[in-house]
């Protein structure tokens, strides 16, 4: 059997925190970029990225208030089985994409195609919200990674978390990142919380750069929580014993039919232990708290031999 993890925990660098996903008054989000940027670094976070629709939102005029700014952009091209757009996030590149937002007819493929070949991360966002469906996934190539959960999408509409729709991907043997973010708008509106501040990706870099950070990211060296911490994954011989901050359930999820869940029955838990079963192709771990919110990790791949 061979395991291959992107393993954070044990490598080199300082953990860093972000959010690779924001609108702000540039689209359609609230705040100036300038209130974004403060609204992050107040929140203590080390890394963000403004992704408006359509266009990249230079950070350079920007005071960074500790902050490290990565340019990116949000693109809606395409249609879905169901009759909805796609949604792309390109994180790392400056030269916006040369094609129409919300263009129905247009190609999400060369959406992703373009952002890989600036140089940046391409993600399939909130497919969940967006009513993809598994064909509208897999007909899709290349992109590294997937939405799993957006504070925004669950904020607003209550359909944030895209598990099932990472699960779908990673049991039919594609391999993908898996991140949250949140899609910040702030939008004020009755008994919503501000989407902001609420779900990130911790990332193990060398050190806090642009370059560093998105080059740990491509690596999948990083973990997406809205709450728990995952303090360590430690591998050996076939079992996988995970570490977490005090929770009430982690989960080794491997879907279908497979993997296996361990739960506190009072007060909490800080570590389970799963021992690969034969068939699993992927393991992933999930840490859910009192509070509901969860961390969840980037898949481990299982194969025979
Ligand atoms: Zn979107
Ligand atoms: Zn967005």
């Amino acid at each position: 059997m061979r395991l291959e993890f992107s393993d954070p925990f044990h490598s080199g660098g300082v953990w860093l925190r972000g959010n690779l996903h924001a609108h702000s008054t540039a689209s359609d989000g609230v705040h100036t970029p300038q209130e974004v940027v403060d609204l992050y670094g107040s929140k203590g976070y080390d890394f963000l990225s403004i992704t408006d629709h359509g266009r990249v939102t230079d950070p350079s005029p920007l005071d960074p208030k500790g902050l490290v700014l990565i340019p990116g952009q949000e693109i809606s091209v395409g249609r879905s089985e169901a009759g909805t757009t796609l949604h792309v996030v390109g994180v790392g590149f400056m030269e916006g994409l040369s094609m129409r937002d919300f263009d129905l007819r247009g190609d999400p493929q060369a959406a992703i195609d373009t952002i890989r070949s600036r140089g940046g991360v391409a993600i399939l966002a909130h497919p969940y919200w967006s009513g993809l469906n598994h064909s509208d996934m897999t007909r899709l190539t290349d992109y590294h990674g997937v939405e799993i959960y957006n504070s925004n999408c669950e904020i607003y509409n209550g359909a944030g978390d895209s598990r099932p729709h990472v699960d779908g991907l990673l049991a039919a043997g594609r391999r993908t990142l898996v991140f949250a973010a949140d899609d910040h708008h702030g939008t004020p509106a009755p008994m919503k919380p501000l989407d902001a501040g609420i779900s990130w990706i911790a990332v193990k870099a060398e050190e806090p750069t642009p370059e560093a950070i998105l080059s740990s990211v491509f690596s999948g060296l990083f973990y997406s929580s809205n709450g728990p911490e995952i303090k360590e994954i430690n591998i050996e011989d076939g079992v996988i014993v995970a570490r977490t901050s005090p929770v009430k359930s982690i989960g080794f999820i491997a879907a279908p039919s497979l993997g296996s869940k361990y739960w506190a029955t009072e007060g909490t838990i800080s570590e389970a232990t799963h021992a690969i079963r034969k068939g699993e192709t992927y393991v992933r771990v999930e840490a859910t708290d009192e509070r509901g919110r969860t961390a969840w990790s980037n898949p481990i791949y299982v194969s025979e031999k």
